[in-house]
């Protein structure tokens, strides 16, 4: 090991880890990125315990206070979206353009957010009886736990910590072990925007020593938790049985409706772009794409056409169009669906192989399935790759019966000229999040992020409906005294 880890951050001070981490480059694994600080469960209840101690300073403060140092982050990342756009790219996988708009995106939020610190947090009702008066304040619910998944490093975070500030809670953020660079780089931004020590707290380390201390600790108030659908089951029931607040954004596996009407090519680029840009690593990824009968064959021709020419390669490289799949976990997992699905009588239609770059990495090439059973593995599984199964339909409404066959339901997308049935799908969707004529992945920054089913519990992330989550209501009467 070269060079001293990057340390962990609490109650205002760099502090050094039990251990640390190394992180590489999946798209070149010579590439040792550096070595991460690992904290261990009691130095993670000490952060949460200065969180908990900074609470009631940090709640009085001026909303003007919050805004000021939200505002100063976002202007941080904004300016430097080439440099930890290059980062993200590095670490992560996902190809410079990608990685550079979710730095913008981290920015934009924090100022989205910096704002919301100001409106009002309150209402007031007229009360049912004469000389009473009633009011309803949102108050901070203390210390919010974040635990955020590797496949957005920088946005996920930004769009939990900045409403948990915003609305006066303490933070101890715990980022995903596969990518600590982006999260080192903003949490180094934040701790020099001017909080009082105590108020933002970063713990580097496992999910089990670090992300178990979180959930378990009873100065936690509530965690707000990005992530698979197995890890979040699991941590809201931890949380339940101590009664403390959840919002937890897990899986999908999300349907792309196409109709005998679509226009081909914006098909075609929908269920490119929803399925394998970011490697397909996205919840919004659409891993089904449902197509029915008169256009199925055109449509299969055409997307194993496109798909056997997109480049993949390294993230970082100006002509790459799919970076390598994360880890080689991953893609270890990536390739025994391949395989499960092979031997199950699927027809690979285009990609699945492994790929050789310029340098060692998990490059894959994006897979296309056809004439697969809706209940195998391929189809039923979160598989979170570059990998897609094409399913035929009928017509509409076995397409709609195909869509809502799951246990997820995050985003769902229809491509047609149909209104009537365009207005059918939305209302008749199970998914949180409906997209018409355009990619599932792919959502605007201030507008709530939802799902359904198995996807998604508890308030929905992002715009001002988060401020659920991060606030408890209380009502006020007031008699004459
Ligand atoms: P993961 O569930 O393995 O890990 C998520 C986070 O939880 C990590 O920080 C991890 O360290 C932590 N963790 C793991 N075990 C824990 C435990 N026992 N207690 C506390 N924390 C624990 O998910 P991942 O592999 O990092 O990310 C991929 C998953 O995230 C996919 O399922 C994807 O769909 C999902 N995701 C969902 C959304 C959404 O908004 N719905 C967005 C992005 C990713």
């Amino acid at each position: 090991m070269t060079g001293n880890p990057f340390p962990n951050y609490i109650s205002g001070t760099w502090v050094c880890g039990n251990n640390v981490a190394a992180n590489i480059n999946p798209s070149d694994l010579d590439d040792t990125i550096g070595y991460y600080a690992q904290a261990s469960a009691l130095q993670t209840a000490e952060a949460i315990e200065c969180a908990a101690a900074a609470f009631p300073k940090w709640r009085a403060i001026s909303p003007l206070v919050r805004f000021e140092a939200l505002d100063r982050i976002g202007s941080e990342l904004l300016a430097r979206v080439d440099e930890m756009g290059d980062m993200l790219a590095r670490e992560e996988g996902k190809t410079l353009p990608e990685a550079k708009a979710e730095v913008h995106r981290a920015g934009h939020l924090f100022k989205y957010f910096a704002a919301e610190a100001y409106r009002t947090n309150g209402e007031m009702y007229q009360s049912l009886r004469e000389g009473v008066s009633l009011k309803v304040v949102r108050e901070p619910i203390g210390v919010v736990g974040v635990i955020t998944p590797w496949n957005f490093p920088l946005a996920i975070p930004a769009w939990k910590i900045a409403p948990a500030l915003a609305y006066g809670n303490t933070v101890v953020f715990k980022p995903a072990e596969l990518v600590p660079a982006s999260a080192w780089m903003l949490s180094d931004i934040i701790a020099r925007a001017g909080l009082p020590a105590g108020v933002f707290n970063f713990v580097m380390g496992t999910g089990g020593d670090v992300g178990g201390a979180i959930v378990a600790h009873p100065d936690v108030s509530g965690v707000t938790f990005t992530g698979s659908t197995p890890v979040g089951r699991k941590i809201g029931a931890a949380l339940f049985a101590r009664g403390a607040k959840m919002q937890l954004e897990m899986g999908g596996k999300n349907p792309l409706v196409v109709l005998d009407d679509a226009d081909l090519d914006l098909a075609v680029h929908c269920a490119i772009q929803g399925s394998y840009y970011s490697t397909g690593q996205r919840c919004t990824a659409s891993s089904r794409l449902i197509v029915t009968a008169g256009i199925y064959e055109k449509f299969v021709e055409r997307l194993s056409a496109s798909v056997k020419k997109l480049k993949v390669g390294d993230a970082r490289v100006s002509t790459t169009q799919i970076g390598p799949v994360v880890s080689k976990a991953q893609l270890v997992q990536d390739k025994k669906y391949i395989k499960e699905a092979i031997a199950d009588g699927a027809t690979l239609a285009a990609g699945g192989n492994d790929v050789t770059s310029t340098t060692p990495g998990y490059y894959l090439s994006p897979a296309v399935f056809t004439d697969v059973s809706p209940k195998s593995a391929l189809v039923r599984d979160e598989i979170f790759g570059p990998i897609a199964a094409v399913l035929r339909v009928s017509d509409y409404d076995a397409a709609l019966e195909s869509a809502n066959d799951c246990e997820f339901g995050l985003s769902a997308g229809i491509v047609s000229r149909d209104t009537a049935k365009i207005d059918h799908f939305s209302q008749n969707s199970e998914a949180g999040m409906i997209q018409i004529n355009l990619p599932t992945a792919g959502m605007d920054f201030h507008a709530p992020f939802t799902g359904r089913k198995g996807s998604s519990y508890g308030a929905p992330e992002k715009g001002s409906y988060t401020r659920e989550f991060f606030t408890a209501a209380k009502v006020v009467h007031e008699g004459r005294g």
